[in-house]
C-alpha cells in the first residue's frame, strides 16, 4: 500500500491563501470518471489512479490541488453497467466553466491531469482549455491524461518489471495500477489475454464493438511491482510538469 500523499488542499484553503497561492502555484485539476473496468477492476479505476499520482506530484511540488472533477464521457464503454457518459457538450461546459472561475481568481497556471483517456474525453477538456486561453491569454493551461506519459513507456524495464507493449482498457497496466493502490478491489482472478478485432475505417454501429468484454490486454499478467513503478512513472512526470508551470516566486504556504 502506497504512503498516502499530503498535498495542499484547494478544499483546506482560507480565502486568503487560496487568494495568494493563486499567483504563486500550480493548480491542478484531477479529472476522474465513473466507468465498467472488465469484470476484475472497480468502477473507480481512473479515479484511483490519477488522485494517487497527482496528490504525490503536488505534494512535492507545492502545487494546489482542486476537488477532483469526478464525471467525464466515454464511448466504447457506455454500454455496461456502471459507466455514467456525459455528453460531449456537458463535459466540455463543466470544464470551461471551472477554468473560467480560475481565470476570475487570477490563478496564473492550471495542470488538467485526467485519469480517463477516452478520445472525446480528451478532446472535450482540450476544446474547454483552448476557449477559455482565447479569452485569458495570460493564463498557462496543460492538459494531459496520465496514459500520454505511461503507454510510450511499452517495451522498458520498471521496477524489474517489463511494460507491455501492447496493451488497452482495463488491461495489464490498470490492473497492475490497482493491485498496486487498492489490492482488496482486484478480482483475485482476473481474466486472460484479449484483443479485440481492430477497428477499420468503417464507424461500429454498436458502441462496444471494440470492446465486448469490457477490456483489453492481458490482465492476468499483472502484477503490483508493476503497478508501483507506473505510478512512479507518472508521478516524476506530473512532478517536472508542475514545476514547469509554477508561476516565478515561491510556491507554498
Ligand atoms: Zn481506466
Amino acid at each position: 500500500m502506497p504512503t498516502e500523499a499530503d498535498p495542499i488542499l484547494a478544499t483546506e484553503l482560507t480565502k486568503d491563501e487560496y487568494a495568494r497561492l493563486a499567483a504563486e502555484s500550480t493548480f491542478v485539476l484531477p479529472v476522474g470518471i465513473l466507468e465498467e473496468h472488465g469484470p476484475h477492476l472497480p468502477l473507480g479505476t481512473d479515479t484511483f489512479q490519477v488522485e494517487a499520482v497527482v496528490n504525490e506530484a503536488a505534494e512535492a511540488t507545492d502545487a494546489v490541488v482542486l476537488p477532483t472533477m469526478n464525471y467525464g464521457n466515454c464511448h466504447s464503454t457506455q454500454p455496461f453497467p456502471g459507466s455514467i457518459s456525459l455528453p460531449f457538450d456537458t463535459v466540455r461546459t463543466l470544464a470551461e466553466e471551472i477554468l473560467r472561475e480560475l481565470a476570475r481568481h487570477d490563478v496564473a497556471s492550471v495542470a488538467i491531469v485526467s485519469g480517463h483517456a477516452g478520445g472525446g474525453h480528451m478532446r472535450a477538456l482540450k476544446q474547454a482549455g483552448r476557449d477559455v486561453l482565447g479569452d485569458h491569454p495570460q493564463m498557462r493551461i496543460a492538459l494531459l491524461s496520465e496514459w500520454d506519459v505511461l503507454f510510450p513507456l511499452g517495451g522498458e524495464t520498471l521496477n524489474g518489471e517489463t511494460v507491455p507493449e501492447a496493451d488497452g482498457h482495463a488491461g495489464t497496466m490498470e490492473t497492475a495500477r490497482i493491485r498496486h493502490l487498492r489490492p482488496e478491489l482486484v478480482d483475485d482472478s482476473p481474466p486472460g489475454e484479449h484483443f479485440p478485432q481492430e477497428e477499420g475505417f468503417e464507424l461500429a454501429s454498436e458502441p462496444d464493438e471494440g470492446m465486448p468484454k469490457g477490456y483489453m490486454g492481458d490482465p492476468s499478467r499483472a502484477t503490483p511491482e508493476l503497478g508501483e513503478g507506473l505510478h512512479d512513472a507518472a508521478v516524476e512526470a506530473l512532478k517536472e510538469l508542475f514545476d514547469d508551470l509554477a508561476p516565478e516566486g515561491e510556491p507554498g504556504l
